[in-house]
């Protein structure tokens, strides 16, 4: 039966294609037991785009980006590829697809599994049952402001410059997803910024101010300065539900985040774009944080739930699957509780295994779920 939801897979280069082959053994799961379909193009991207088309990211492979529904990338890069000059970079294909899309509010969530509770940095009783969102603006700010560069001086001095720039329209449209995301789960909002020293700062501020006054009045909003979020994120960070920042607090944020759940290998992440007011629906991109790891690719020993988990973020988001979004998490979270753990979440008294056996176990327990 054709199916109405589009879907391109890029799994790229290294473990890549090793963590996505595990997201095709749940997706054939779905149709086959719970009669969820989709329609599947697979292309590549990164090195071995460039290997095979000479471009990280060809023309086609955005086009066919654009006509999906959501893409679901794997990772990028390698040592083959290192030498390379800037243009040719791999991981230039992830960035060529964030910009054609227009892929502005980069959702990282940051969760606690009951069976990894002891992998976290922090002790556990400090995360136990953590669920925080951190939603970083990923088009603008001070990545991509200009001016920029590295100069000489009147001195002779050599001189780097890096510029905050944020318009009102991209604080709001990245206001709004956090909002939106915090209204579906325990209405709070966090915004963080420096407006006590910056002045993009304030604008931030005052931006997500007006917003939430005007269209989400229900949702809580607060307003902390990043480097006390910083703090507060290590010493009681159950007090979050959704936090929203810049590029830069966003992204030293969602990876101190990331330090509290404890593996790389555990963790998704989705980007979205815009909706189209004509169609109703937003260009959306889900990979997982962790990158190509070289270090262990071709073993079969990645940790496929990171990639797994952006399936589920994809599930929920592009296609409203609810339920099947929550299988996924839950199968997971039972596939450890049972004792199961690939190297890189390793613990005392727990049974090594490699992908594949991780994932023929998370389809276990789906089929467990749904008997
Ligand atoms: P990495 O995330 O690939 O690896 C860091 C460490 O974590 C390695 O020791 C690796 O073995 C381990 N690791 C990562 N994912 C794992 C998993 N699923 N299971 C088990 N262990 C896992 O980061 P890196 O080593 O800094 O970068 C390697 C390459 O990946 C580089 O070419 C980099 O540019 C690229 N990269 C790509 C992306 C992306 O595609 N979005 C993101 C980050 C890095």
């Amino acid at each position: 039966m054709p199916s109405n939801k589009k879907l391109l897979v890029l799994p790229g280069d290294g473990i890549g294609p090793e963590v996505m082959a595990e997201v095709r053994r749940v997706i054939d799961w779905m149709g086959r037991r719970r009669a969820v379909t989709f329609d599947i193009e697979e292309g590549l991207v990164g090195g071995a785009a460039l290997d095979a088309e000479g471009s990280p990211c060809s023309d086609a492979t955005v086009a066919r980006a654009k006509a999906a529904d959501a893409v679901l990338f794997g990772s990028v890069g390698g040592p083959k590829w290192d030498g390379l000059p800037f243009e040719k970079r791999p991981e230039l294909g992830i960035l060529r697809l964030r910009k054609e899309l227009g892929l502005f509010a980069n959702l990282r969530p940051a969760v606690v599994l009951d069976p990894l509770v002891e992998a976290s940095s922090l002790k556990p009783d400090l995360v136990r049952g953590l669920d925080i969102m951190i939603v970083r603006e990923s088009t603008g700010g001070i990545y991509f402001g200009e001016p920029r560069g590295i100069h000489t001086d009147a001195k002779g001095r050599r001189v780097g410059v890096d510029t905050e720039v944020y318009s009102e329209d991209e604080i709001a449209r990245v206001a709004r997803v956090a909002f939106d995301l915090a209204r579906k789960r325990r209405n709070k909002l966090t915004s963080v910024e420096k407006a006590n020293v910056m002045q993009s700062g304030r604008l931030w501020r005052a931006v997500v101010t007006e917003v939430g006054r005007a269209e989400f009045p229900d949702v809580e909003l607060e307003h902390m300065y990043a480097d006390n979020c910083a703090m507060q994120l290590c010493a009681r960070p159950k007090q979050f539900d959704v936090i929203l920042g810049s590029n830069l607090f966003g992204d030293l944020l969602s990876d101190l985040a990331a330090a509290l759940t404890g593996s790389l290998g555990m963790l998704p992440s989705a980007t979205l774009g815009a909706v189209d007011p004509a169609t109703g629906k937003r260009h959306a991109l889900y990979e997982p944080v962790h990158g190509s790891a070289p270090d262990i690719a071709g073993k079969g020993i990645a940790n496929p739930c990171a990639q797994l988990l952006s399936f589920a973020m994809l599930l929920r988001w592009s296609f409203g699957l609810e339920e099947e979004a929550r299988l996924v998490e839950t199968a997971v979270e039972r596939v450890l509780a049972g004792g199961l753990r690939t190297a890189d979440i390793m613990q005392p008294g727990m049974a090594r295994v490699g992908t594949s056996v991780m994932g023929e176990a998370v389809v276990r327990e789906l089929e467990k779920l749904a008997a």
